[in-house]
């Protein structure tokens, strides 16, 4: 009885441990953006086909879509 206890307490921690990796994932990427010079960089998310793209570019990369006269900078 006491080896199936530590068996369950072991299969908890398990999930534990995966739960926290999914989140962790699915977080991380979103909140950690960096250019190419190792900064921090804002992500605007394209209008036109919804891809996150970086807000200092003047278009979008992936579709074309072009933001002039729309950003107040
Ligand atoms: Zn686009």
């Amino acid at each position: 009885m006491l080896a199936l206890l530590s068996h369950f307490r072991f299969l908890i921690l398990f999930f534990m441990v995966i739960i926290f990796l999914y989140v962790y994932l699915k977080i991380a990427p979103k909140k950690m953006s960096f250019d190419n010079g190792g900064n921090q960089i804002k992500l605007n998310k394209c209008p036109e086909c919804g891809k996150e793209i970086n807000s200092k570019s003047k278009y979008c990369p992936y579709c074309g879509y072009t933001f002039d006269g729309k950003d107040k900078i």
